[in-house]
C-alpha cells in the first residue's frame, strides 16, 4: 500500500529543503554497493539543503559540538520517523562512513552538474547546496520526479571561477593535489573558503553565510591535514592524495 506523497514540509521547515525519494529496486547496483541493503528496505531518501536556511536553523537550535549540521540532520530524521512512521525500520548510512556516491545520487535526482571547482552546480542554486542525509527505509512514498535546473557552465564563457583559483586547480580536469597544496599553504586564501566558488555568479543570492562557509572549510581543512599528516602551520608533503579538499 502506498504511503502517498513524501511529507516534505517536515524537512523543509528544518532547512532540509531538497528531498528526493528513490525506489531502491530502481537504483543502479553501483549506488547500492557497500550499503548492505536489508530485506525490509524499499526506498532510499536523499536529503539536501540549499541556500542559507539550514544554517539559520542550526544556529537557532543552539546546537553545540563538532558537527552541528550533522547532529541537526540526524535529529530531523529521528523526529520524522518518531512522529509520522514510528513502526517503520530505517537507518542513516549518511552522515556516516558508509561508502556512498553522493554526487552519483545527486545526478540521478537532477541536482548535480560538474563544475570546474569540483563542487556540483545548477542554474538556480549555483553551488550553494549540499547533501545532508541518506535514509534507507521501509516506506512506500511516491518516488520524486527529477528536478533539474540545468548546468550553468555549459554557456558560461567568462568562467570567472577558473580565473579566481590561485592554484590553477579549477578547470577540466580538476587538479585535486594542486588544490590541496594551496589550501594547506600557510596564509592561503583557500584555507577557509574556495575562491573559485565565491567567484561564480550563479545562485549568488543563495550564498552561504560567512560563518557557515568557514565552519565547513575548517572541517575539510582538518581532514586534509590529517590525510597529509601536516601539523598546523607547516608546508605539506604533496605525495599523498586526499579524499576530499572541502
Ligand atoms: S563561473 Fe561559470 S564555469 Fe564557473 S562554475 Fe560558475 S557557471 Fe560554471
Ligand atoms: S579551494 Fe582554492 S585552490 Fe581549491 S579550487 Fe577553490 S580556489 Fe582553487
Amino acid at each position: 500500500m502506498s504511503d502517498g506523497a513524501f511529507p516534505a514540509a517536515h524537512f523543509a521547515a528544518r532547512g532540509l529543503n531538497r528531498q528526493h525519494v528513490f525506489n531502491i529496486n530502481e537504483l543502479p547496483a553501483a549506488i547500492l554497493a557497500g550499503l548492505e541493503r536489508r530485506p525490509a528496505e524499499r526506498q532510499l531518501i536523499l536529503l539536501g539543503h540549499a541556500g542559507r536556511q539550514l544554517w539559520d536553523c542550526v544556529q537557532a537550535a543552539g546546537i553545540r559540538g563538532e558537527h552541528p549540521i550533522d547532529d541537526h540532520c540526524r535529529q530531523a530524521v529521528t523526529d520524522f520517523f518518531a512522529e509520522h512512521f514510528p513502526d517503520r525500520p530505517y537507518r542513516l548510512p549518511y552522515p556516516g562512513d558508509a561508502p556512498l556516491g553522493l554526487q552519483a545520487l545527486g545526478t540521478l535526482a537532477g541536482w548535480h552538474h560538474t563544475s570546474p571547482f569540483m563542487i556540483g552546480v545548477d542554474r538556480h542554486w549555483g553551488s550553494w547546496f549540499a547533501y545532508r542525509a541518506v535514509i534507507l527505509c521501509a516506506t512506500d512514498f511516491d518516488p520524486t520526479p527529477i528536478v533539474d535546473y540545468g548546468n550553468p557552465c555549459l554557456d558560461c564563457r567568462a568562467q570567472p571561477c577558473i580565473a579566481a583559483c590561485p592554484a590553477g586547480a579549477a578547470g577540466t580536469p580538476f587538479k585535486l593535489n594542486a588544490c590541496a597544496d594551496e589550501r594547506l599553504r600557510p596564509g592561503s586564501p583557500c584555507a577557509y573558503g574556495c575562491q573559485a566558488r565565491n567567484a561564480c555568479p550563479v545562485g549568488a543570492a543563495h550564498r552561504y553565510d560567512e560563518s557557515q562557509i568557514r565552519h565547513s572549510f575548517a572541517q575539510s581543512l582538518a581532514m586534509l591535514r590529517q590525510w597529509r599528516q601536516v601539523p598546523t602551520g607547516r608546508t605539506p608533503d604533496s605525495a599523498s592524495q586526499p579524499r576530499t579538499t572541502r
